[in-house]
């Protein structure tokens, strides 16, 4: 009986874009089937393993491409896990893989009219058949032995029809209808020529009309001299089902303690930040060649899911089940040698070119932040890759913490921060100063998490890691100009103002490290800092947090403090209004204020005092 279904929204609009857009480079139509069927072949391996009862049980593990240049089709068939009635319908009518969820996802964010180059650095997957063909079917059996033999139809216009289809073999059998203008693509000379280009890397034979093509090899076991950077390229492309150029490789070859083979890449693009998600982890896992696990979930932290490529160790047993695999400390250690590896090479890289790092880290930066937090084996390697902007940086170029410590000064005890929105917030601010009176660098945090990063991290090369508003900073002595109001003068100004204010303040004292301002808020060890309260406030908690507990510190050699003392004595309100704004102010610099519209009352009052 034949059924006809429509076509997804978003799959209709993929194939609008293939059908009308999308010209050049038409050929990787060919690796995307290929790979599908090497996929669909891996995952018959694996079924393999566990499951008895399995259709059509010999049929070997090869793909045949076939070419027929009178009836004008190319025709790629796979020995695969083949798809089911209901398979075909989720696989090839609804976007829920990942190589065409990406293109959906950016021709989202591209708007309706679509940026051809950025859809060019995407894959479409299974539907970059219709950019060369006007009809496709995919004749399957699936692996299971109840399934049915069926024949999926399209013209690639809005729907598809599923039929039954007579006897088959188990897999796909994918026959593509060739536009007029795609013709080419029936002669075998040409097919062979994109085979070797894109899919020398297939770990299956593959076979051009009867005739074996590639020689399968794993790349990661050659030596490095004998490689080229394309073969490396299309390696990743293929192995990693990427589009983009790979920004950062490592092949690694050890021999002791273990015997280990690595390949692996970082991609230029980061797909989480196309909206698409988590991804998986990149990295597959090998032994003598023979793929163990292709998404293994503990093999490298979490973090570094973004990494692509391969790892293989003749260490492992090669029968080893993947639910032993994910708890063997072996795997663990396996995994360790590697990423200390890549950390190392990756801190040679960014510092040997460092304009390329800082390109890649602006996309990267979220997976080497989430690492320091949550990796604690390998936290100090990860934390030589963040990068920061600084009081010494030009805005927008970056410092690392390694550098940051090489020149500070041999009395700095230690490596300062600030965590705020801006630059423009940070040299605004009343907290800089006294470090930049001293000479002394601090680091600019820009991202809420940087907070909780820099807290995780809590030292760097034996050296703590402080906030500019911690409380307990002693700077030493300013040496600033200015006569300061006596002592005894400030400590009664000081027991006033706590008198005034004290629903407000913790404790109000005279600051040493002011320099051009009035005062400052600082945070009390053991309270919420600012940033936490933010966090706290944007997750939608601040009910029933308690309201911000500061200490005030004012600057003695200030004329506005200097004045207020005199005004205390002669005029208390008016004192009091002023030194209620000094604090909202300092409130506000610190990113605390709560209320800020209690200022427009408190300076309206002011305003009508001194218009009287
Ligand atoms: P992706 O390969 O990134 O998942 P594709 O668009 O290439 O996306 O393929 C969509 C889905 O269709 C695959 O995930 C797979 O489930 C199914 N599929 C495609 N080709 C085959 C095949 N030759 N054998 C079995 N399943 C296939
Ligand atoms: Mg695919």
């Amino acid at each position: 009986m034949s059924q006809t279904h429509e076509f997804q929204a978003e799959v209709k609009q993929v194939l609008d874009i293939v059908i009308h857009s999308l010209y050049t480079d038409r050929e990787i139509f060919l690796r995307e089937l290929v790979s599908n069927a090497s996929d669909a072949m891996e995952k018959m391996r694996l079924t393999q393993l566990t499951e008895k009862d399995v259709f059509d049980a010999n049929a070997e593990l090869q793909i045949h491409i076939t070419t027929d240049e009178t009836a004008k089709t190319l025709t790629i068939a796979d020995a695969g896990i083949g798809m089911t009635r209901a398979e075909l319908v989720e696989n090839l009518g609804t976007i829920a893989h990942s190589g065409s969820k990406a293109f959906a996802a950016a021709l989202k964010n591209a708007g309706k009219q679509g940026d051809a180059t950025l859809i060019g650095q995407f894959g479409v997957g299974f539907y970059s058949a219709f950019m060369v063909a006007d009809k496709v079917q995919v004749y399957t059996h699936s692996w299971k032995n109840d399934g049915e033999h069926l024949v999926w139809t399209s013209d690639g216009q809005s729907s598809y029809t599923i039929d039954e289809a007579p006897d088959q073999k188990r897999g796909c059998k994918i026959v593509l209808h060739l536009k007029e203008d795609a013709a080419d693509f029936c002669k075998a000379s040409t097919v062979r020529q994109i085979i070797e280009k894109h899919s020398n890397f297939v770990s299956f034979p593959l076979l051009l009309n009867g005739e074996r093509v590639n020689t399968v090899e794993a790349l990661w076991l050659k030596p490095k001299d004998s490689i080229t950077d394309e073969q490396y390229k299309e390696f990743y492309k293929f192995t990693a089902h990427a589009f983009d150029d790979p920004s950062y490789r490592m092949h690694f070859q050890a021999d002791s303690p273990l015997v280990i083979n690595a390949l692996l890449f970082t991609p230029t693009h980061n797909m989480e930040s196309f909206g698409m998600g988590q991804m998986e982890p990149g990295v597959s896992l090998y032994c003598k060649k023979v793929l163990i696990d292709p998404k293994p979930k503990k093999l490298l932290p979490e973090w570094m899911r973004f990494v692509r490529g391969v790892i293989d160790s003749e260490d492992l047993p090669l029968n080893i089940s993947r639910e032993s695999m994910q708890d063997s400390a072996l795997v663990r250690k396996i995994g360790d040698v590697v990423v200390k590896r890549l950390l190392k090479q990756l801190d040679k890289e960014a510092s040997d070119d460092a304009k390329k790092w800082d390109g890649f880290y602006k996309d990267f930066s979220r997976f080497f932040k989430e690492g320091v937090a949550t990796d604690h084996t390998h936290r100090e390697a990860i934390a030589k890759l963040l990068r920061f902007e600084s009081s010494m940086t030009q805005p927008g170029e970056t410092i690392g913490l390694a550098d940051y410590v090489k020149r500070m000064a041999a009395e700095q005890k230690a490596i300062y921060y600030q965590v705020a929105p801006s630059r423009d917030a940070i040299e605004s601010g009343p907290y800089l100063e006294a470090f930049k009176a001293k000479g002394i660098e601090v680091l600019y945090l820009f991202e809420t998490i940087d907070e909780y990063v820099v807290s995780s991290l809590s030292k760097f090369d034996d050296k703590d890691l402080k906030a500019v508003n911690a409380d307990d900073i002693d700077l030493g002595d300013s040496d600033a100009d200015g006569e300061a109001l006596p002592e005894a003068e400030t400590n009664t100004l000081c027991d006033w103002i706590k008198e005034r204010l004290n629903a407000l303040v913790d404790s109000v004292r005279p600051g040493k490290r002011l320099v051009g301002s009035p005062a400052l808020v600082l945070t009390p060890e053991g309270e919420m800092t600012p940033q936490m309260r933010q966090m706290m406030k944007a997750l939608g908690k601040e009910n029933g947090m308690p309201g911000p507990k500061v200490i005030f510190e004012i600057n003695p050699r200030h004329a506005l403090v200097k004045g207020l003392a005199k005004l205390q004595k002669s005029d208390p309100d008016t004192a009091a209004l002023i030194t209620e704004q000094i604090l909202d102010n300092a409130l506000l610099s610190a990113g605390l204020l709560d209320e800020p519209q209690r200022i427009i009352q408190r300076t309206q009052k002011l305003m009508e005092k001194l218009a009287s």
